[in-house]
């Protein structure tokens, strides 16, 4: 059960207690769902997104607002169309028609109080997994009243030193909130099930590795090792970093990383004994953000 008011939320890590009938909180939500596109999407983990690609929704606005982030056309700026949450369930059943491995709802925390009710008249009808794909800034409590709805968590786990979370997204609390919310994750779901080579159910952990943090990044996943084994997820580790535009401010983002760079982390999660997913350097290319251009979302 999700304690949420609309009139004071509360409903993430930032705790803003805006009035979201009145103005936007931190995240840029108001009091309805705002989304820029859905689609089949080929462009996640092979597991997920498989031969036919993802069913994936793509949410406006967030609440981390990265320095980096590679999708600030919706995150940001907001762009996207506002929708009901009927309207929210027939894009999910839509998606599962069009052939969808999964439903892929990407940075929907700040909506939850109408993505769930979209859910739940979606999910008897629904015969694919749902999977929660998020920044890892969120609260347990607001990620409990997803059991039993979301069946694969795809959380980003950005940093490990709370300076690089203060700096790049004024988070300094990042790295427990991380740990906290992957921890309630992982007791949602256990370890990975795969049916061939589809995931089922589970956690996979996504680590964006940024120019000039190798070291931050190599002590994030000991501690991961550490604290949750190498077993409990699968790990995605990204190379596909780039930067969106010359920034003044952190000169060292204004570059994309280094082969060595990658392959220190890389060869660090192997030892570890980490199983999931590298990219290959290639995949450092805007091209890999997909146009927002509200596909999927109007009404047909
Ligand atoms: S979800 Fe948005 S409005 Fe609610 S606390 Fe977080 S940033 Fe503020």
């Amino acid at each position: 059960m999700l304690t949420f008011d609309v009139t004071h939320c509360t409903l993430c890590p930032r705790r803003c207690g805006a009035d979201r009938t009145q103005r936007a909180g931190v995240c840029g939500g108001r009091d309805t769902i705002r989304a820029a596109r859905a689609a089949l999407h080929h462009w996640e983990e092979p597991c997920i997104s498989g031969t036919q690609g993802s069913g994936t929704v793509f949410f406006s606005g967030c609440a981390l607002h990265c320095r980096f982030c590679q999708n600030g056309v919706i995150s940001a700026e907001l762009t996207g169309m506002d929708i009901t949450t009927e309207r929210l369930t027939e894009i999910f059943l839509e998606l599962q028609e069009q052939g969808a491995h999964n439903i892929n709802l990407v940075t929907a925390g700040h909506f939850l109080p109408w993505v769930i009710p979209a859910l739940e008249a979606a999910k008897p009808a629904l015969h694919i997994p749902v999977v929660y794909n998020s920044g890892g800034y969120e609260l347990p409590e607001t990620l409990r009243a997803l059991e039993g709805l979301v069946d694969i968590y795809l959380p980003d786990y950005k940093f490990y030193d709370s300076e690089t979370a203060r700096r790049y997204a004024n988070a300094p609390d990042y790295p427990e909130i991380a740990e906290a919310a992957l921890t309630e994750m992982l007791r949602q779901t256990g370890t990975p099930v795969f049916d061939g080579d589809l995931l089922q159910k589970g956690c996979i952990v996504r680590h964006l590795v940024l120019p000039g943090h190798r070291h931050e990044s190599i002590a994030l996943l000991r501690h991961l090792a550490e604290r949750f084994g190498t077993d409990a997820f699968l790990l995605s580790l990204m190379a596909q970093y780039t930067p969106m535009h010359e920034d003044a401010q952190y000169p060292e983002l204004n570059r994309r990383i280094t082969k060595m760079e990658y392959r220190s982390v890389a060869d660090t999660a192997a030892a570890l004994g980490f199983q999931g997913f590298t990219q290959e350097k290639s995949s450092a290319s805007s091209s890999y953000t997909p146009d927002f251009d509200m596909q999927g979302i109007e009404c047909k």
